[in-house]
């Protein structure tokens, strides 16, 4: 997050003069989640018919995609959301793709990568995972896609409405943390487990442990 910028509660940023890129970078986020639901919908699929794997292994594959998706999730926010930016290149980079986000939180048309890019990682993953999962890459990568699309979900969420009175709100308190209070802990967004086993659960712990500047 780049020092000094303040939040905005309304309004939105042209990202690129070109208006095809500038729509581009918006999304609805019923897209994703469709894409994602029908992807994964695909492999579960081609997992029953074109595999011999066991209905528990296909479980089990399913629930370390799910839980390996949200690892990926909190280093992507951490060290490539959150980069350091001592260039201009970088600056830019950093801003484009996810300072645009803390300025404007509140911003509904930012809350998902554009749907072709996300098709583009989802099948290049695919190619990925199966050279090292082997057929196992079928059950596998459903669970993380499910863990994406949970995360999209929840990060909308938590931006678009007011917290749940129930236990749910944790998230919403969890997020805010990261925007609100400091940008430098609290990556976690579908769980805070990640921030538990790094120690940036709380933003004082992580600068403890650092003894880095106050960078935001
Ligand atoms: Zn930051
Ligand atoms: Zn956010
Ligand atoms: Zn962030």
């Amino acid at each position: 997050m780049k020092n000094g910028m303040k939040p905005q509660n309304k309004g939105s940023k042209q990202l690129f003069k070109n208006p095809i890129l500038e729509k581009l970078s918006r999304t609805h986020i019923a897209v994703p989640l469709i894409i994602f639901f029908v992807y994964s919908s695909g492999l579960i699929y081609w997992n029953v018919t074109h595999t011999s794997l066991s209905v528990g292994l296909s479980i089990l594959m399913f629930i370390v995609g799910l839980l390996s998706f949200t690892w990926v999730e909190y280093l992507v926010h951490r060290y490539l959301f959150h980069m350091k930016t001592y260039t201009e290149v970088r600056e830019k980079l950093q801003y484009t793709m996810h300072g645009v986000h803390h300025e404007f939180p509140k911003d509904k048309s930012r809350l998902a990568m554009p749907p072709l890019l996300s098709i583009t990682i989802s099948t290049l993953l695919l190619f990925l995972f199966r050279l090292v999962l082997g057929d196992l890459v079928f059950s596998f990568l459903p669970g993380f896609l499910v863990g994406y699309a949970l995360y999209l979900a929840i990060h909308y969420m938590v931006h678009a409405y007011q917290p749940p009175k129930n236990i749910l709100k944790f998230l919403w308190i969890n997020h805010s943390i990261h925007h609100y209070k400091d940008g430098d802990g609290a990556y976690g967004v579908s769980s805070p487990l990640w921030d538990y086993v790094y120690g940036t659960r709380t933003p004082l712990s992580h600068k403890e442990k650092d003894r880095t500047p106050v960078s935001s």
